[in-house]
């Protein structure tokens, strides 16, 4: 029942409401119910006084007229004279109408009280003394009747009253008394109070205010009963003491009653009432209780009434409180509550409903000031001051954001800035200004970023550069936003300042270091050709006279000689090759180096290519007693690639391997390390039982120049460049070289390259050997006539000598123009040309020659001591057909001519 809860304010105000209503209800039913009374008990008093000072003053005319009557009895027996008996008697007796008046007759007596005369005269009362009666001495000095206090009768036995008057001659002696007697048991004046009942329990009183004794009383037992005694019932005290009136006490029985008391007249009586307040009140009591009914009735519905009342009253608030319930649990979102009505719950919830909105908004600047330090914390060591800047419609603008940098750019705190924009406007410069709000202005208009160095004098007078670099964004206000950040670039600007000035003195010495480098470049490039130069006259120097001493000495060989002459043959031969191959070796590397070696690609046949080195070298080796073994992998596929440089290698690691082997053997093996596609890397492996080489010097041996130790060179001989070419070839054709070796145990060197692949497409024929090359040549030659272009009269008879050898027919030119001459004269079968020649070289000659009708078609081939590819290509591309190089080998020479002329 949480209804009924205590907590509830609607079982409060319930609550409260009934008590009011119910304290009112009560509180008017008793001021009612007290004022119903008291003002009903006044009215009840004033009747009942009035009831009592009506029957007091009925009793008191009853009183006069009986008064009247014994006044006038004795007046008239007064004037009389003397009272006696028989004349008394006689105006007694003719006295008509007294009886009734007095039931207990009237007697007359004399100065002392004996009854004299008395009517009715049955009564006997005449003699009778009533001198010693205490209203006696009284009477005889009263002038007005005397109304005696009740006394038991003497004759009667019974309560009587008598009303006596004086009698006195008109000199006003006093002569006797007449008496009226009222027995109270008998029929008398008093009889309305007797007979008369009070209402259903009260009485009617006339008491004796001498005596304080009942006279006459609804209630007969009172009659003659003596009242409380003085100081017992005050409001009695009261009422003898002369009080006229009403009041309420609690009689000698112990009830409560209502009494009231009026004096009758002058006869020193009481006419009183009593009624128990229960009777004399019960309408008030009645009224009360029904005032009571009435007021739980009233209170029973005021308190339902105010239970539906209040219960609707609060509906409104206890859906709000609902509403908030759901809202707090997050059951429903926060919301305003309805207004139902314009009473204190519409206002209350109007009231609540701006509280609600006040917080919202409170917490949305809370959180936006809170999510603001936030990024003013993130912000506060970003160099540079970031801000938000908005522009208002009428050109004013503010920083809704800046972060703390701002103190360290503007000198001002980011609140600062933040509550007026105009705190940083006076620092601009005033040169910058108009470029400033200019750069601004273009960006609002063209909603482009605002991009703008400018002059700042910040407070100490030093002049800042700083940078804005911000992107402008309209607002859901219409209003622009610029997002951005401003660094201070003084530094880069004095930079700049700095760069500017040392610009052009820079550019100067630029152009002094560029003229420099030029200078050094030419030099260097001079030295480069001069190197190259010297390496091209150097090897065209040697080759000639080694032409010259190979060409000399095979002649020499042909035409016979001793035994002992062959063998120095033989030894000019072997120091000229030996010489040779340095000269080629130097070129090889020097070329390599200077990138110009060009690898060939054609078809190699491996084996052959083995068998090839194999026959080159098996003459050294068996000479040493070695054996030459060559180690195949099953089977090796074709492959392109440069076979002559892959054979050159390999050359130079048999050759070292023979060189450094005493006993033993040497082997050669080449297997496929991997196939790669259309690539095949092949490993050639060049093994021998040697001397080894120390783990010390295996890492450096493949630097040009390098040797194991210089004691090999003694011993050895070797200008250790073999290897540095060989790993420059390797790493050419896309491989590697190593070596493993053991000293006194041997080594293996190898090497690998990236080799495409390809079959060879037939047989090609083979170079034939010198001899062979010679008899065919010898055969082709027949009447064939062979210009022979040389300018050096050594190389000219040792060339002019092979040829004839073979029976070419030879004409010999000693430059080029002499031989273009020549060529204009007669027709050649194939001519021979030198390069480097007095007047006219060989490449002029060839273009002359290619000119000449009929010149274009015979083979022109160079014979020159210039070997470098350039060399080659030069010839090639000025027409010629074929390259040979000094030294001529007369093999190599023969085999030449023989596929141009054969
Ligand atoms: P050269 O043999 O002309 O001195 P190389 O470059 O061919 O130059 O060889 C360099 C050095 O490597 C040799 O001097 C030698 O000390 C060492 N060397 C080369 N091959 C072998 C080998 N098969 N056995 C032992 N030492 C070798």
């Amino acid at each position: 029942m949480a209804g009924l809860s205590w907590q509830s304010l609607r079982t409060r105000l319930v609550a409260g409401a009934l008590c009011a209503s119910v304290a009112s209800i009560w509180i008017v039913t008793l001021i009612i119910g007290t004022y119903l009374r008291s003002d009903m008990e006044l009215a009840i008093s004033a009747q009942q006084y009035s009831t009592v000072s009506l029957i007091a003053s009925g009793i008191h005319r009853s009183v006069n007229e009986r008064s009247a009557i014994v006044e006038n009895l004795a007046q008239r027996l007064g004037r009389l004279g003397a009272v006696d008996g028989a004349s008394a008697q006689a105006l007694l007796e003719s006295q008509s109408g007294i009886d009734p008046l007095f039931n207990w007759g009237v007697v007359v007596t004399d100065a002392d009280g004996v009854a004299l005369a008395s009517e009715p005269a049955g009564h006997k009362s005449v003699g009778a003394r009533h001198g010693d009666l205490p209203f006696f001495a009284q009477l005889k000095t009263a002038d007005k009747p005397v109304i005696t206090p009740p006394t038991i009768g003497q004759r009667s036995g019974a309560p009587v009253i008598g009303i006596a008057m004086p009698i006195r001659t008109p000199e006003g002696r006093y002569v006797g008394a007449v008496i009226g007697v009222i027995n109270l048991r008998e029929s008398n004046f008093l009889d309305q109070i007797s007979n008369a009942k009070y209402g259903r329990t009260g009485d009617f009183l006339v008491t004796d205010i001498e005596s304080r004794s009942c006279i006459a009383s609804s209630d007969k037992r009172r009659v003659m009963n003596v009242g409380p005694a003085a100081g017992v019932n005050p409001l009695y005290d009261r009422y003898l003491a002369g009080h006229e009136g009403s009041g309420v006490a609690v009689s000698s029985r112990g009830v409560e009653e209502l009494s009231s008391s009026a004096k009758i007249g002058t006869t020193g009586w009481l006419m009183q009432s009593v009624l128990p307040t229960q009777e004399a009140f019960l309408v008030v009591r009645q009224m009360q209780r029904r005032l009571l009914f009435s007021a739980v009735a009233l209170t029973l519905c005021a308190g339902l009434v105010a239970w539906w009342w209040v219960r609707r009253q609060l509906k409104p608030l206890e859906r709000s409180a609902v509403l908030l319930d759901e809202m707090r649990q997050g059951r429903r979102p926060r919301q305003p509550l309805p207004v139902e009505r314009d009473d204190e719950i519409g206002k209350l919830a109007v009231a609540f409903n701006g509280l609600l909105k006040f917080i919202v908004d409170q917490e949305a600047l809370l959180t936006r000031v809170a999510a603001t330090e936030q990024v003013r914390k993130i912000l506060t060591y970003v160099p540079g001051m970031v801000f938000q800047y908005c522009q208002h419609p009428d050109g004013t603008g503010a920083f809704p954001f800046a972060s703390e940098a701002v103190r360290e750019l503007y000198g001002v705190s980011p609140q600062v800035l933040e509550s007026s924009a105009s705190s940083i406007r006076d620092l601009l410069v005033t040169e910058d200004r108009e470029r400033f709000f200019m750069s601004l202005r273009l960006s609002a208009t063209r909603m482009e970023r605002w991009l703008v160095d400018y002059r700042i004098r910040s407070s100490d007078g030093r002049i800042k550069w700083l940078h804005v670099d911000a992107v402008p964004e309209l607002d859901e206000a219409g209003r622009i936003v610029w997002y951005g950040f401003v660094t201070d670039v003084t530094a880069t600007k004095a930079l700049e300042h700095e760069l500017d000035k040392h610009r052009l003195h820079l550019e100067e010495l630029v152009r002094d270091r560029t003229e420099q480098l030029e200078e050094a470049r030419n030099i260097a490039e001079s030295a480069n050709r001069a190197k190259s130069t010297f390496l091209a006259n150097m090897s065209h120097e040697i080759r000639t006279p080694l032409n010259a001493i190979t060409g000399m000495a095979y002649l020499m060989h042909r035409t016979g000689v001793t035994p002992e002459q062959a063998d120095r043959l033989n030894k000019i031969e072997a120091a000229s090759s030996h010489l040779l191959e340095i000269i080629n070796s130097i070129l090889d590397l020097s070329k390599i180096d200077a990138g110009k070696l060009t690898l060939s690609a054609e078809v190699i046949q491996i084996e052959k290519l083995l068998a090839n080195v194999v026959s080159i070298m098996s003459d050294r080796a068996a000479s040493k007693g070695l054996r030459l073994n060559v180690s195949l992998a099953a089977r090796l596929p074709g492959v392109v690639g440069d076979g002559t440089r892959i054979q050159q290698a390999l050359l130079n690691y048999v050759g070292n391997a023979i060189k450094f082997t005493a006993q033993g053997s040497v082997t050669i093996g080449v297997k496929v390390e991997a196939d790669e596609g259309e690539h095949v890397r092949l490993c050639f492996e060049v093994q021998d039982t040697g001397i080894g080489i120390a783990p010390e010097v295996l890492g450096k041996i493949f630097n040009s120049f390098e040797q194991a130790d210089s004691s090999t060179t003694r011993e050895y001989g070797g200008t250790g460049l073999g290897l540095a070419i060989t790993k420059r070839l390797a790493e050419l054709m896309g491989g590697a070289v190593g070596v493993s070796s053991t000293p006194g145990v041997g080594s293996r060197f190898w090497f690998t390259a990236l080799l495409g692949k390809g079959e060879p497409s037939g047989t090609e024929p083979g170079a034939p050997d010198l001899d062979r090359a010679e008899a065919m040549l010898t055969e082709a030659s027949q009447g064939k006539c062979v210009l022979l272009v040389e300018d050096e009269p050594t190389s000219q008879v040792v060339a002019e000598e092979l040829l004839v050898a073979v029976g070419f027919l030879v004409d010999t030119a000693d430059n080029g123009s002499e031989a273009v001459e020549m060529v204009e004269r007669k027709a050649y079968d194939l001519i021979l040309m030198d390069m480097q020649m007095p007047q006219m070289d060989g490449i002029t000659a060839t273009r002359c020659i290619r000119q000449l009708p009929g010149g274009q078609s015979v083979p022109i081939l160079a014979m020159t001591a210039n070997v470098f590819s350039d060399d080659k290509s030069n010839c090639l591309d000025a027409g010629m057909n074929d390259f040979l190089t000094k030294p001529v080998v007369p093999g190599v020479l023969y085999s030449t001519l023989l596929r141009w002329l054969g």
